[in-house]
């Protein structure tokens, strides 16, 4: 950290990364972020990860945007071939005006050509008001719902079932309730990497006795806190856990009072579990059947219970069925809506939950109120002084990606977002790219995807810019500039007020707080919040009245669905949608690492996270690497149906045998080349956790 006193001014703010949400105090000296710290924050309490420590000279790096840029008429054909130190062979720099004139008179030329649609893609690493911003210009500038962001790609199918099944798309508990609980099952996610300070407190749960259930197929660093270790099989989890649900049935362990008072369709629920016994079910899922029992009934018994989970629950094409089966077994035992229980999905960017709630999704309007309600939608435009748009869902991530290809969409506004990297089939998504006739990029770098772009708008990142974000808690936190952008960037509010003028929008705002009181008119979850509160704390929605900080725990008496009821909704075993076969006999597993970030836009370009890991890795099991003739650090080469890509294997016995794990942020061995685009019916969420792989040594190293 250097001299703990060598800076001149100190601003408070959030952490850009993860959906934890830890509060930072930026030190600053000459306009430089010297260091920062961990502050008394409501998710992080002093504490921050590496990444909130030592992740943020990304911001000062050579290679930001500074300055508007338009596509060269003598530009080499699109594809991924910009070189970022010398952006001059495809690109001209331009004044704002300019730049801002080609981006929309190329989005308004697409508009009025009928039938040739623009879509956008924003992103959750803005905030809820550039967010909101942004499925507002969808919406109102191009009449329909073709907006996403990737939430796609992270807990969509866990928002279809919590919507479904308890009505609202959010944590039911905060994850400090962890504090009050005697058991948790934490399935699908690996929070010493992904949510490294949501971690310490299940640490600290542990150590004062709590009982910790953790579910993966990858036996990662938390097994040696948990009582309960099941390594499942990769698209195991649906039978295991109706093993589990089983024996609660079969025992007796349920809750009957909690599931006649708050619950429906129970009977066809009970009816449903009678099929997967635990011996029945331990060959599927890989979890001895006495383990699947005796994990059951630490679940069952607990006086109080939490649900922790990620995408290794939510990225299958099951990934809304794994939900459901989650939610149920927290409704038959009554583990909702007192101290300590609850169901937590564990978001993964920093504003992946305020990006969703501000309706940057093609089916719902912010809250979560569905475009295809006409009193929904007038209250909308009546607010936004405008005529009516369109009642039809619009097109997700992949399916964007699809009518590119087939024709149907034209030309788009990424903002933030870099689908040249993490779409599933990234050549396909590639592709599409380099086939729109008009792509707008608003970033802080030129990313992969702004390497096919006509138009780059360069904006700020978060530490140079006003905003609120909402954390995975539901926790709404002020984001503070701490140092101004670099050359001419701008703000992201800022530009979408610039654009939506120039498509002919009535758009007056100058001040993010602007925007912010104009979320609340039609959204409930901000009643009692107000842009005065948020400067001087963070508030949890739902807000009961202008003192109340905030409900940690929510539905302690009854649910936002008919008759304040949530729903059982039974789930059937489906394989995944590519299984090994003798030409790719491995499963592939992608997930993040915890040094990089994501797509590594931003690790990559902070020097302590990337001299850490600086260079793109999978791991397998030592036996693994054995069979093949192959030993940790050779450079091996994975080949799925979609692709191929060179790079270094580790040893982890971590990984089950028959696994590789690849992490994603690597542009020299993206590991979406080789992810499939089967989506999830649902969620229309890829899956990302299963593709059928074979590997071998490079012939080159
Ligand atoms: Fe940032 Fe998440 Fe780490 Fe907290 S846990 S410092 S929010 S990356």
């Amino acid at each position: 950290e250097g001299d703990t006193k060598d800076f001149d001014r100190e601003v408070k703010s959030v952490c850009p990364y993860c959906g934890v949400g830890c509060q930072i105090s930026f030190k600053v000296k000459d306009d430089k972020i010297k260091y920062v710290e961990g502050i008394d924050g409501p998710a992080n309490q002093n504490r921050l990860c590496v990444k909130g420590r030592f992740g943020f000279d990304y911001i000062a790096h050579p290679h930001r945007l500074t300055k508007p840029l338009i596509r060269r008429e003598d530009a080499p054909a699109k594809g991924l071939n910009v070189d970022p130190g010398n952006l001059m062979t495809h690109f001209r720099e331009a004044t704002w005006d300019e730049a801002l004139d080609a981006a929309a008179n190329g989005l308004d030329r697409l508009r009025r050509d009928t039938g040739k649609r623009v879509a956008g893609f924003g992103s959750a690493k803005c905030s809820n008001e550039e967010a909101y911003l942004f499925q507002k210009l969808i919406r109102q500038g191009f009449g329909h719902n073709n907006v996403d962001h990737c939430t796609r790609l992270c807990h969509a199918s866990s928002v279809a079932a919590l919507m479904e099944n308890v009505g609202s798309g959010a944590v039911t508990a905060t994850f400090n309730e962890i504090e009050n609980a005697d058991v948790a099952i934490v399935i699908g996610c690996n929070p010493l990497e992904n949510h490294p300070v949501a971690a310490t407190y299940f640490k600290q749960f542990v150590k004062r006795g709590g009982k910790l259930i953790v579910m993966d197929p990858r036996s990662h660093g938390l097994k040696r806190f948990a009582s309960h270790m099941l390594q499942f099989k990769p698209g195991g989890d649906v039978s295991m856990l109706n093993a589990i649900m089983n024996v609660i049935v079969e025992e007796g362990l349920y809750d009957q009072q909690y599931i006649e008072a708050y619950t429906e369709n129970w009977p066809a629920m009970k009816e449903h579990l009678k099929d997967y016994p635990p011996e029945k079910m331990e060959e599927i899922c890989g979890v001895d059947a006495e383990l699947l029992r005796d994990a059951a009934r630490t679940f069952a018994t607990a006086k109080a219970g939490m649900i922790f989970w990620g995408m290794g629950v939510s990225q299958h094409i099951h990934g809304t069925d794994n939900s459901r089966c989650l939610i149920s077994l927290a409704l038959m035992t009554g583990q909702v809506g007192r101290p300590g229980t609850g169901l937590h999905p564990l978001r993964g960017q920093n504003n992946v939950q305020g990006a969703s709630d501000a309706g940057m999704i093609p089916m719902f309007l912010p809250d979560y109120q569905s475009v295809m309600d006409d009193g929904v939608r007038s209250a909308f435009t009546e607010v936004w002084e405008s005529g009516d748009f369109s009642s039809e869902k619009g097109l997700t991530v992949v399916e964007i990606m699809d009518a590119i290809h087939a024709g149907d969409i034209r030309g788009m506004y990424i903002l933030g977002e870099n689908p040249a990297m993490s779409d599933p089939d990234v050549d396909h998504a590639r592709d599409a790219l380099a086939m729109l006739e008009h792509l707008v990029v608003q970033d802080i770098f030129l990313t992969e995807t702004a390497n096919y772009a006509d138009v780059i708008l360069p904006s700020s990142a978060f530490a140079e810019k006003t905003g609120t974000v909402t954390n995975t808690n539901r926790q709404v936190q002020m984001g503070r500039p701490v140092v101004a952008p670099p050359g001419e960037a701008k703000e992201d509010w800022w530009i979408e007020v610039e654009l939506a003028k120039r498509l002919g929008l009535n758009w007056s705002y100058t001040h993010p707080r602007e925007i912010f009181d104009e979320m609340k008119k039609n959204m409930a979850s901000l009643d009692n919040i107000t842009w005065e509160r948020l400067e001087n704390a963070a508030v949890t929605y739902p807000s009961l009245s202008p003192e109340d900080p905030g409900q940690a725990i929510v539905f302690g008496d009854g649910f936002p669905r008919p008759e304040g009821r949530a729903r059982f909704t039974p789930a059937a075993v489906i394989p995944p949608d590519e299984l090994p076969d003798p030409e790719y006999p491995f499963v592939l597993i992608t997930g993040r690492q915890l040094e990089h970030w994501h797509t590594g836009s931003m690790t990559r370009r902070a020097t302590v996270l990337d001299a850490v890991e600086p260079e793109a890795n999978c791991s397998m099991h030592p036996h693994s690497l054995r069979d093949l003739g192959l030993a940790a650090g050779d450079i091996v080469r994975l080949t799925t149906r979609r692709g191929s890509i060179r790079l270094l294997v580790r040893a982890d016995r971590a990984v089950a045998k028959g696994n590789v794990f690849l992490p994603f942020a690597y542009v020299e061995a993206a590991a979406n080349i080789l992810t499939n685009a089967a989506l999830d019916p649902y969620g229309k969420i890829p899956e990302f956790k299963f593709a059928a792989v074979k590997v071998e040594k490079d012939q080159d190293a």
